[in-house]
């Protein structure tokens, strides 16, 4: 197994980077002695990159959710605007009402 440079995301997710210390197999098939390259990766603490953005994928599911929370949000800000003037519409009558049985 070949030492490869790995960076993981915040999220969690994670990409393979180049190639750190190639195994004595990859070796060999660089130098023509194997037919078939080492394909197994690993990494370990020091070829292992944490990174506090999130993976392209995540940023992009996120950016999304985003912009729909900001649609919601702003729907929700109409409603209760709509509902404040109906509610104002109501209260005149009854208060007036209130007024004149007084
Ligand atoms: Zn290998
Ligand atoms: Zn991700």
């Amino acid at each position: 197994m070949c030492c490869h440079r790995r960076i993981i995301f915040a999220c969690g997710h994670y990409v393979w980077g180049p190639i750190v210390r190639p195994c004595p197999d990859e070796k060999a098939f660089h130098q023509g002695k194997l037919d078939m390259g080492c394909n197994q990766m690993w990494s370990d603490v020091l070829t292992t990159v944490h990174t506090t953005p999130k993976c392209k994928k995540c940023a992009a599911a996120e950016a999304k959710t985003g912009a729909q929370v900001a649609v919601i949000k702003e729907k929700i800000r109409l409603l209760h605007e709509l509902v404040d003037k109906i509610s104002q519409h109501k209260a005149k009558p009854t208060a007036s009402m209130k007024l004149s049985t007084c």
